[in-house]
């Protein structure tokens, strides 16, 4: 950005103090949602014949719809306090109901179907364009009669999918085992979880404890019974909201006339049609095989010898003997290695290599000068060549009625000149030593709230931070995993309690070990984005025996009785028919990192290429074409193949 005397400061923004959110929440949200309406009810009252005009006001309109449903988002997901989660939920239902009424609304449409768009710049016809589509996929084309439907529908699934979250978000479930039981736990682990009254030990099914229980503990009764109500956490209740939520979707494609819901979505991601989700899914197989059964093959042969007439192996047990192949056949002992990851010292690490990487610098801000919603939360301050570019919060250990998984939240889309991008991670870390899959964990989170403010500084909100395709946004993050991976990155941050860091032979067992697996695990990313895509294509009247039958057509692993992990895979919900982004943009992120020199994961040539290119572009051109920008030729499947043979 190059400085502009007359452009005006962009400004943060000013969270609430304690005790005054729910004033704070109810306030934003109302001014921003009367915000919209007042730029929309403008440009349909003025509308101007200047194609750039009608998109300024548009776009600030959008702006104003976005910055409520980020604050609706987020606070639903993280507040601490129940109520400003409901206000939070229920102002999210306010937006998504003004967002789907601006999309069926013919007069706003008319405003923008005569326009003549042939003197715009490439930007801002592009914004054009996506907003045309985005009319023409609302309905809003379509007779009254369809239109009304069409909106009772958005409602519906608005409301299905919220119950859909909560239901999972409050069903935490747990067993409680004796104190012996716990044997093959870490220590710090045992010592967070003393015995009760009863001489009893509670294990949840929140990550913290199910994660770590899963890998360790030695008794295999006490683990089954851990994951089995892992794996039916919501059922039966959510069983039925997904029912529900899969007929909303299908008559909504239906009327606006696509074969399948599949169709609908894909058809403004990179992969375009329902057909090819299918076709991706079962090329990925075909790769995965064989490797896949020889990697099974391995964990059942280590099962036989605990248990010798074992004749297959699953998800209760496949978790701890993977584990315990890598620590004796490949001498990676996890326990080991956790200890060079103490919390504190991985989250500077991370913003230090990931600073000197894209050439950031990040500010702590202290929590009386930003405000924040929970103790817990760490605030920075984001600069690019010495100017603040935006802000980051980190909110990144559990507690109760919090967000269960890891992901990234916007607080604020940038804008240039107006508003500068807020991002927050937010993650369920414990507070001591960190496992290495959840530091890798940390990386790919922080992957996209770097993609977040780095593509922030945008003309168009439309086009703001992580804008792309959605079968394009894990990429970056998943690209950024390899750092996590790197000898001498780890090196600058990874140091154990007596300040010896950790050695480069344990990072390269550690990188062997987890090449262990990814034949399986490969298959299982394809058990569920079958799933995913099937459920959205297919009338299921029976979700668990479906589940059953897609399991054992794509996973190695068999299912495990009376489970229903379907009602608490979230993603159903957020991703619909379109799980399969995540293999999709691996392939991607495995041909973008084969730019970078392993040797030298810091070169700042290509780690400024990449910034500048891809991330720092948000939406404003097609992933594929940002991709090639980079490479320098189109993405290939060939880098993935040859990861997936190594
Ligand atoms: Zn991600």
């Amino acid at each position: 950005m190059t400085a502009n005397p007359t452009a005006t400061e962009p400004t943060l923004l000013t969270l609430p103090t304690p005790g005054d959110w729910l004033p704070w929440m109810a306030e934003r949200g109302d001014a921003q949602l009367a915000e919209t309406r007042r730029l929309v009810d403008d440009l349909k009252a003025q509308r101007p014949a200047d194609a750039r005009e009608v998109l300024r006001i548009w776009n600030e309109a959008q702006t104003a719809l976005g910055n409520a449903a980020s604050i609706g988002s987020l606070f639903s997901e993280v507040h601490p306090e129940r109520e400003v989660r409901d206000r939070a939920e229920s102002l999210m239902q306010e937006v998504q109901k003004l967002d789907t009424d601006l999309g069926l609304d013919t007069e706003l449409y008319a405003v923008f179907a005569e326009l003549d768009g042939s003197g715009l710049d490439a930007d801002a016809s592009r914004v054009l364009e996506h907003t045309l589509r985005d009319f023409r996929r609302s309905g809003v084309d379509r007779d009254e009669a369809t239109r009304a439907r069409l909106r009772e529908l958005s409602e519906q699934a608005i409301l299905l999918s919220q119950e859909f979250s909560k239901n999972i978000r409050e069903d935490v479930r747990s067993i409680r085992v004796r104190p012996e039981q716990l044997a093959g736990m870490p220590q710090d682990w045992i010592d967070a979880h003393p015995a009760d009254d009863d001489g009893l030990v509670t294990v949840t099914t929140d990550y913290p404890d199910v994660i770590p229980f899963r890998t360790f503990a030695h008794d295999a009764e006490a683990r089954r019974e851990l994951v089995t109500q892992f794996l039916t956490i919501a059922w039966p209740a959510n069983d039925e909201v997904l029912q529900k939520l899969f007929a909303v979707r299908r008559e909504h494609a239906s009327l606006l006339g696509y074969a399948t819901w599949a169709d609908f979505d894909a058809e403004v991601k990179m992969i375009k049609t329902g057909d090819a989700i299918g076709e991706f899914i079962d090329r990925i197989t075909a790769l995965s095989g064989e490797r896949a059964q020889r990697d099974k093959a391995v964990l059942l042969e280590r099962l036989r010898q605990d248990r010798p007439d074992a004749t297959d192996i699953d998800g209760a047990d496949a978790t701890y003997y993977a584990e315990l192949v890598r620590k004796e056949q490949h001498a990676v002992d996890a326990q080991r290695v956790r200890t060079y990851f103490p919390f504190e010292a991985v989250r500077q690490g991370l913003l230090d290599v990931t600073g000197r990487l894209f050439g950031l610098d990040w500010t702590p801000v202290a929590q009386g000068d930003a405000g924040t919603w929970h103790a817990d939360v760490a605030t920075y301050d984001v600069a690019k060549d010495g100017e603040r570019i935006g802000r980051i919060h980190l909110d990144l250990h559990p507690r109760d009625g919090k967000y269960k998984h890891a992901a990234q939240f916007d607080l604020v889309r940038g804008l240039r000149g107006v508003q500068l991008p807020e991002g927050v991670l937010v993650c369920n870390f414990n507070r001591g030593l960190m496992e290495h899959d959840e530091v890798v964990t940390l990386f790919h989170e922080f992957g996209h709230l770097v993609h977040h403010v780095l593509g922030g500084d945008q003309e168009w909100v439309r086009f703001s931070g992580v804008a792309t395709e959605w079968d394009f946004v894990e990429a970056p993050s998943q690209m950024l995993e390899e750092w996590a991976w790197d000898a001498d990155v780890l090196g600058t941050f990874a140091r154990n309690a007596e300040g010896e860091t950790i050695p480069a032979d344990l990072v390269a067992a550690m990188r062997e070990a987890d090449d262990f697996g990814k034949g399986y695990d490969a298959r299982t990313q394809m058990f569920y984005a079958a799933l995913s895509y099937d459920f959205h294509v297919h009338e299921t009247p029976d979700l668990t025996a479906r589940l059953r039958e897609l399991m054992g057509r794509y996973s190695v692993l068999p299912y495990i009785e009376a489970t229903h992990m379907q009602c608490h895979f979230g993603h159903l919900d957020g991703y619909s028919s379109a799980y399969y982004t995540y293999m999709w943009s691996l392939v991607i992120a495995k041909d973008m990192f084969s730019a970078f020199d392993r040797q030298d994961l810091f070169d700042p040539e290509v780690a400024r290429a990449y910034r500048d290119k891809v991330l720092a572009q948000g939406g404003r051109r097609d992933a594929a074409d940002l991709v090639a920008d980079f490479l320098g030729r189109p993405y290939t499947f060939d880098a993935y193949a040859a990861w997936l043979g190594e």
